[in-house]
């Protein structure tokens, strides 16, 4: 027999959808706070919200005819017409999340709005109304003993600390792209962090752990009716795991296909496996963004993949080449006498901060309630503001016939436009060939082997070796008997220098320590950079007039060439008034 499904049942199952844990119900709180002007916002969490959660916001409150409303499904104030759901710059929209919560976990709300004399106390399981003293507006709703009703659910919870760093990532994140909003978020009674409103700057600097805001590009670009802004980290503080805060139209997003724009618009300055920082919004036309493809939000769909990937990526490698040499390449020290200056081992030395980095420390550990006052650091991007020389304009040497000096057959110093030049030989050059390579790479061709190259290798790797190398663009490769594989084609730029076999025996051995978990991308780029590294002049070596020539002409032609793949300086500039300072003019 089909028997309808009673109302509470249905509303569990749809809770099942936005209530994956304790962080959905505060995303969702936090989001319904913002949707009502709220200008503060307090979270409160009691045993990682699984016994309380508690957000009080000073929105518009809600006013007590929609009491019932309010958790019902699909009861929403947001939309009226079909037509609202293209245009919509609320958070919220499909009146789910109250209703859903409510089916779940005991719900007590208080609110009260700017028409009210009083405030009302509502619960909407009992539905009883009760006036309240309350003078603020805003709005307080509280969930209790979560999933209470579904000891199923409350068994697939991970740990209270793993579910509280849930929350705090999500409080983080929503802080982060709203930094004119004050928010206290509480743990167990303590504060975690506490935000007063202020600039952008002073909240990525609160919240997140960046020691140097020098090595904060701001992102602020206009293209193709995207918008970005926010920060990325210079290379230097790439890390080994990622560090990415993406919004889109103020919604935090686990956006993989953004992560890998961002990477790429990296390009070749950052070292394999390292992820750059990027603390990035992005604003598009809600029309060319369906934020509902996921129930809980956290992902979107661009009409147009292609384009949002491909202008993000090249907003990202602007940004880079216009700012990121700034940083490496001039010392920013202060004046120092001439004897202490070690301009190879510290060319940049920062100085420290002036305001508390680390207020916020982890989710499990107190920080003081203080209040950011945020100081600007007095040397943050002091060049930004001058329009960035290119390549070519900072590698030029002053005068037609220049004197070149070769210090320790490593360095070439000479004179150019703004002061002195001084180049990595080894470093620059490495460059020039990973971006020729690169550039090569893109459409790779492939150049049968005159004679075919038979290598050895372990027997127990034979098959996987095979695997990837066919893989990769460019390669023909065969098995060639019990331990043996045969090579008949090989990507054009490997057969550009004498060292082809030494290329592949280190690709091979990239292979065999990888094993498995082999990620071709990262392989393909590994191999690029051993052969510009290998094929590269050594520091130490001396070279001729026309090879000086040769480096700071191929330099020019770079996009990235002031920095190597580690993002160390290939270059360092000293301004005239870099001599100045030493001199105390
Ligand atoms: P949605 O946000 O999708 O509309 P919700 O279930 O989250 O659905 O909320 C239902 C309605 O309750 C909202 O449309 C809004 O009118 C009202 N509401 C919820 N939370 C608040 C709040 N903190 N302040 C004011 N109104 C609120
Ligand atoms: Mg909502």
């Amino acid at each position: 027999m089909i028997r309808p499904l009673p109302k509470h049942i249905i509303n569990q199952i749809a809770a099942g959808e936005v209530v994956e844990r304790p962080a959905s119900i505060v995303k969702e709180l936090v989001e319904n706070s913002l949707d009502a002007g709220a200008t503060k916002i307090t979270i409160a969490i009691l045993d990682a919200g699984l016994t309380e959660i508690k957000i009080q916001d000073n929105g518009s409150g809600i006013s007590r005819e929609d009491f019932p409303h309010v958790f019902q499904r699909h009861a929403t104030s947001k939309i009226e017409a079909i037509e609202d759901l293209e245009t919509l710059s609320t958070m919220g929209f499909r009146g789910e999340a109250l209703s859903s919560i409510q089916a779940v976990a005991q719900v007590e709300m208080m609110t009260k709005t700017k028409a009210d004399t009083t405030g009302y106390y509502y619960n909407p399981y009992t539905e009883e109304i009760k006036p309240i003293a309350q003078s603020q507006e805003g709005t307080t709703i509280i969930i209790r003993n979560l999933f209470y009703n579904l000891p199923a659910r409350k068994k697939f919870l991970k740990s209270h600390s793993t579910e509280l760093s849930h929350i705090t990532r999500i409080v983080e994140e929503i802080a982060l792209v709203h930094p004119e909003i004050e928010f206290m978020y509480t743990s167990q009674e303590r504060t975690v962090f506490h935000v007063l409103s202020g600039d952008s700057l002073s909240r990525v600097v609160a919240l997140l752990k960046i020691k140097d805001t020098e090595y904060l590009l701001p992102v602020d670009s206009q293209k193709q009716n995207i918008q970005l802004r926010g920060y990325i980290g210079h290379p230097r503080i790439s890390k080994r795991s990622p560090q990415y805060h993406i919004f889109v139209n103020n919604r935090p997003v686990l956006q993989p296909l953004l992560h890998k724009a961002i990477q790429q618009g990296f390009d070749t300055m950052l070292e394999v496996g390292h992820y750059p920082f990027a603390f990035i919004s992005l604003h598009i036309n809600p029309e060319e963004v369906d934020v509902n493809v996921h129930p809980r939000k956290t992902e979107v769909k661009f009409i147009d993949d292609k384009m949002v990937f491909s202008t993000v990526k090249y907003m990202v490698k602007d940004i880079l080449q216009k700012s990121a040499f700034d940083i490496v390449l001039k010392p920013h020290t202060a004046p120092t006498p001439l004897s202490s200056v070690n301009i190879q081992s510290t060319p940049y030395s920062h100085p420290k901060n002036s305001y508390e980095m680390n207020r916020y420390e982890s989710p499990s550990r107190v920080a003081e309630p203080a209040i950011p006052s945020y100081t600007p650091p007095q040397s943050s991007h002091p060049i930004l503001s001058s329009i960035p020389p290119t390549m070519r304009d900072l590698l030029e040497p002053e005068t037609q016939k220049p004197t070149y000096l070769h210090l320790f057959d490593t360095y070439i110093v000479y004179p150019n436009q703004q002061g002195m030049m001084i180049l990595d030989q080894h470093a620059i050059h490495e460059k020039i060939i990973l971006e020729q390579l690169m550039q090569a790479d893109y459409n790779v061709q492939s150049q049968q082997l005159l004679f075919p190259i038979v290598h050895t290798v372990p027997q127990s790797e034979k098959e996987l070796i095979i695997e990837v190398l066919s893989q990769l663009s460019g390669f023909e490769v065969d098995d060639f008997g019990s331990s043996e594989i045969i090579i008949r084609a090989v990507p054009t730029f490997l057969t550009k220098n004498q060292k082809t076999e030494a290329h592949i025996d280190t690709l091979i051995a990239i292979i065999i320590e990888r094993g498995q978990t082999t990620d071709l991308e990262e392989l393909r780029i590994e191999l690029l950079k051993t052969i510009a590294c290998k094929s590269a002049i050594k520091a130490g070596y001396p070279i001729s007039r026309g090879e000086i020539e040769a480096l700071i002409r191929d330099g020019a032609k770079t996009d990235f060439g002031f920095a190597c793949c580690h993002g160390r300086p290939t270059m360092v500039q000293l301004d005239k008034d870099w001599f100045e300072k030493q001199f105390s003019r």
